[in-house]
């Protein structure tokens, strides 16, 4: 009998046979291995691989795989020695801060203020650090705001460089185990075990004959019982030993929030994110747990499973094809939603069948962000979320709503107030920060401090790392002139109570602060110290829901009852109450529809998750309308679709 571990052998050893017959024998390959998706050459002579960058491309087609080449240990230089060929070889204009060697990979790992000049024209710096040093360069970008997060992932993924390898190996074998069935007899379907019908904890399993992906892992933010955060991984189609991969469109926690808790019951395979949503949700989970304990909860994970996760997940950018398993092709495409998020597209079999799952998008253009991809290759079924569904979901001009936003301030610091903007610390902080800096730098904005508190900091930290995901105009801004908008002199960074209890003493200030929605963190202090005084505005940028003292306020309250010291106080609120629409990181009720319209090929079914039931009945009635020959289908949690 054939073990299943023998007959994975089996498949990787005819795998390497092929590639030998491929590879021209004067790049005399001594190894081959499988990291995960990557198929990795070890070379005596990389050079020759290197230099014909042809022969590469050429494998990567004919095997349609990820080609990696790394010389052979015993002809990469000394370290010392090699760092002197780096510093010869890159124009000191590129501000390296950090090189270090990684001996298990054969990488020297180069970090740089300017990492386009490592890199140099069609990478040829790389090329000659490859050929002179015998190291495998691996550019990072130096973050012009220190950021703990990025630091923290670089440390655990240095520390653990033979944890990771490991773990990529046994990926590997599994990815490319042998197939079972015959590509015509293919079935494929997906079943709903959370964000249905909701907004919160989305998990989505997508599973066909030879395997089985688990897209998003969310937790309810809102919910109070038990039974509603978290998703339905007692479903008996869910199953941890036999999940193959799990697949983060992106960071917030309603989509990435659960994942360190399948490590927590020993998954230990891989997840595959853009680099930027592992960074951002890295800071995300991490805050989850410090709010638990603040509030005297029990977190249903430990820092050493966020750490976990880290280790397994195999960072992806748009636009590059991954094997998730031996049928199924994942692409990460722009969502526009927030940094790093993606509307990722799964080819199954031999193109027997293509879905599209859209996690949270924004069809249009923002400060921030370019809009959601429209193109695919092939598309079957497209999943989209729902969030502004219903009819009278529809948002006024982004422009109309910057416009409201600047009277406010402008008039609030004019009357020696203090404006408030309660609002989440990823995505709409930054859109926010861009228009304050945009109307500063034209002078159309009172000049006052911009205080960021907490978490919204480290999150801008984190954007201005990826200046490549950006939208088209800050990104020119940023890596043609040099000029950061978060940098800008007028942004500081509020560390500990005493700097708040300054800045609530102090003169006319704009001030960001999370909560969004007024439940807890630093802008519940701010509020109960500002309400009070009628110069002062507070302004409503983002969804209050239900049963939160930010809904409480935006309709109308004017008194509050709050514990201060051990007592009751009444806190009277005189301060102006705004909401302003329009700077929301999702699609309109009117660009929902436009995306279904936009979106290459024409789906034949759409299956709508990620809204309020009602909202989601609702959007798939209009979509009825629009395209009557499209199948719209609109799941319950727990409910299974077969696509094909
Ligand atoms: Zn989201």
């Amino acid at each position: 009998m054939t073990t299943a571990s023998s007959m994975f052998t089996d498949a990787l050893e005819e795998l390497r046979e092929k590639l030998k017959t491929l590879v021209p024998p004067d790049a005399k390959i001594s190894k081959i291995e499988f990291e995960g998706p990557f198929v990795v050459l070890y070379s005596l002579k990389p050079e020759a691989l290197i230099e014909d960058g042809n022969i590469v491309r050429e494998l990567a087609r004919k095997l349609q795989k990820r080609i990696v080449i790394r010389s052979d240990s015993k002809v990469r230089k000394e370290q010392e020695e090699a760092i002197e060929i780096i510093k010869q070889i890159v124009p000191e204009d590129a501000q390296i801060t950090t090189i270090h060697f990684d001996e298990t990979l054969g990488e020297v790992i180069i970090e740089a203020r300017k990492p386009g000049l490592v890199i140099g024209k069609n990478g040829a710096n790389l090329h000659e650090i490859s050929k002179q040093t015998g190291w495998r360069p691996n550019v990072m970008r130096t973050p012009p705001i220190e950021s703990q997060i990025i630091s923290s992932i670089r440390k655990i993924l240095k520390e653990n460089v033979n944890q990771r390898k490991f773990s990529l190996i046994q990926i590997g074998k599994r990815i490319h185990r042998p197939k079972m069935v015959e590509d015509n007899s293919r079935w494929v379907r997906i079943t709903g075990l959370g964000g249905c019908g909701e907004v919160g904890r989305s998990a989505l399993l997508l599973e066909t004959p030879e395997s089985r992906v688990l897209v998003d892992i969310g937790v309810n933010v809102g919910a109070h019982a038990p039974n509603n955060i978290f998703p339905h991984l007692d479903s008996p189609e869910f199953d941890l030993e036999n999940l193959d991969a799990v697949v983060i469109t992106h960071a917030h926690l309603d989509h990435s929030g659960f994942l360190p808790y399948l490590f927590k019951y020993g998954y230990r395979g891989p997840v595959y994110a853009t680099d930027a949503t592992l960074t951002l949700m890295t800071l995300l989970q991490r805050d989850y747990i410090q709010v638990a304990q603040a509030e005297g909860k029990l977190a249903p994970y430990s820092y050493n499973d966020i750490k976990e996760a880290v280790l397994h997940t195999i960072p992806r950018n748009y636009n590059e094809v991954t094997d998730l398993s031996n049928d199924i092709k994942l692409t990460f495409t722009p969502a526009g939603h927030i940094l790093g998020s993606s509307i990722c597209h799964f080819h199954i079999g031999e193109g027997t069948y293509n879905v599209a799952i859209t996690g949270d998008f924004k069809h249009s253009q923002s400060r921030l962000l370019e809009p959601a991809n429209t193109k695919f290759a092939r598309l079957e079924t497209l999943v989209m979320e729902s969030t502004y569904g219903a009819p009278n979901d529809v948002m006024p001009p982004r422009q109309d709503s910057e416009r409201q936003i600047v009277r406010i301030i402008n008039a609030t610091l004019k009357r020696g107030g203090k404006v408030l903007i309660p609002t989440l610390a990823v995505g709409r902080a930054q859109e926010l920060l861009l228009i304050i800096e945009q109307y500063l730098r034209k002078k159309k904005l009172v000049e006052a401090p911009v205080y960021i508190d907490g978490m919204i900091w480290e999150a801008t930290a984190i954007h201005t790392c990826y200046p490549e995901l950006l939208s088209k105009s800050i990104r020119d801004r940023i890596l043609s002139n040099g000029d950061n908008p978060f940098l800008s002199e007028y942004f500081i960074n509020v560390e500990g109570r005493a700097a708040r209890d300054e800045i609530i003493e102090g003169g006319p200030a704009v001030i960001l602060a999370t909560s969004g929605m007024l439940t807890g963190g630093a802008s519940v202090q701010y509020f109960y110290k500002l309400c009070s005084d009628p110069k002062n505005s507070i302004c409503f940028v983002s969804y209050q829901a239900e049963g939160t003292l930010g809904r409480r306020i935006a309709q109308g309250t004017r008194e509050i009852r709050i514990y201060d010291e051990g007592k009751v106080k009444l806190l009277k609120i005189k301060m102006d109450v705004h909401t302003i629409e329009g700077f929301s990181g999702h699609s309109d009720r009117r660009e929902l529809i436009e995306y279904v319209r936009r979106v290459q090929p024409q789906p034949e079914r759409v299956v709508i998750v990620h809204g309020n039931y009602q909202k989601s009945l609702s959007l798939a009635s209009a979509l009825k309308k629009n395209f009557r020959s499209m199948s719209v289908v609109v799941p319950r949690n727990l409910e299974t679709i077969r696509l094909n």
